[in-house]
């Protein structure tokens, strides 16, 4: 297997639900930490690490990755001992019903309730509750035992392994877990003409906040944010069909979403990379998502930034699949565009 999907599948199982990305945090240190000149941790949790450029002097770059995954927080506990939980970022409540969880950082496990259909009426059978009518069962028989096994602000992640399958593989989290593994293989290659800044981010799922914080604090010249997104490219009852990014087709490159606009500069520089290393690559379909590039390009006096993606489909789901050449497609993309870096790039013209 390669390191690229070692990585992965490292990451992928570690939990981390948006405000508690301490697994993630704890996952990626021993991954870059002999790899750059510096590692610390910020006062929202971003985990930033500093490796010095070769070349062209004061020219900084900061790429981005967030830590954080869509999840479930305890809100409250029921007199029976059931759990009572919120979603943290963007999750369907129909998903939720009847999925195997876990709990809090003993990872205890439990199961999001569903009333069986022999109890269901007949209108509402192929109908899903919404999450306030739906509870987490762990097993406990009372509140005290409830509250004492999973207090309020208590963690719930999907209890999904990961696992490959063929040229693909299937878990947890590959947004952006997917990002975090092609930067921990950008900081474990270089040097690069140029201090690269890679910031493993916060509450990204939430409003890109560790990101914004961040990139205030590096001051970067230039920045990459690094994603997994949306793969949209099974069948659809439509007549177009035309996915925003597809499985395959290698590495996504944003050039506007919902966010931020990319400057021309940039995403021709990633454009003419990827054709002389002969990558191929696709554009992302305008006007959908965001990624931490939004938060970073308003921060100070503006950032020049830019995104690219490992395509993926189901995210925001207990389980999103990709294909490995993709990663691995995206994660050579990246190091090529950074080792052909100039300061042009960040000049305005
Ligand atoms: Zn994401």
């Amino acid at each position: 297997m390669n390191e690229l999907i070692d990585h992965l599948g490292l990451l992928s199982n570690a939990p981390g639900i948006s405000g508690q990305e301490i697994e993630v945090r704890r996952a990626i240190r021993p991954l870059i930490e002999t790899h750059v000149d510096n590692l610390r941790v910020d006062a929202l949790g971003n985990l930033i690490a500093y490796k010095a450029g070769q070349g062209t002097e004061g020219l900084r770059v900061m790429v981005s990755a967030h830590m954080d995954e869509v999840g479930m927080m305890v809100i409250d506990h029921t007199g029976e001992g059931d759990l009572r939980v919120a979603t943290v970022g963007g999750i369907p409540d129909r998903l939720l019903p009847g999925l195997t969880v876990r709990v809090g950082d003993q990872a205890i496990p439990g199961v999001i309730g569903l009333q069986a259909i022999h109890r269901t009426d007949r209108s509402s059978v192929n109908k899903a509750p919404s999450i306030d009518k739906l509870v987490v069962d762990i097993g406990a028989t009372s509140r005290d035992e409830a509250e004492r096994l999973a207090p309020v602000g208590t963690a719930i992640v999907f209890a999904t392994t990961f696992e490959t399958m063929g040229s693909r593989c299937m878990g947890k989290a590959f947004d952006d877990r997917a990002g975090c593994t092609v930067l921990v293989d950008l900081l474990r290659g270089g040097p690069y003409p140029f201090d690269l800044v890679g910031v493993f981010t916060v509450q990204e799922e939430v409003g890109l906040r560790g990101a914004q914080v961040a990139a205030y604090a590096v001051a970067p010249d230039v920045a990459i944010a690094l994603e997994g997104t949306l793969a949209d490219d099974l069948p659809k009852d439509e007549a177009d069909v035309s996915p925003t990014t597809a499985l395959g087709r290698g590495p996504a490159i944003t050039a506007m979403d919902r966010s931020y606009i990319t400057p021309p500069r940039l995403l021709s520089h990633f454009m003419r990379v990827a054709d002389a290393e002969g990558i191929t690559y696709q554009i992302k379909q305008p006007g959908i998502g965001g990624t931490d590039a939004g938060g970073i390009h308003r921060t100070r006096a503006g950032v020049p930034s830019i995104t690219v993606a490992v395509p993926c489909r189901y995210i925001h789901s207990p389980v999103s699949v990709l294909r490995e050449h993709d990663l691995t497609a995206c994660a050579r993309l990246v190091a090529a565009a950074a080792h052909q870096f100039t300061p042009e790039l960040v000049a305005r013209p």
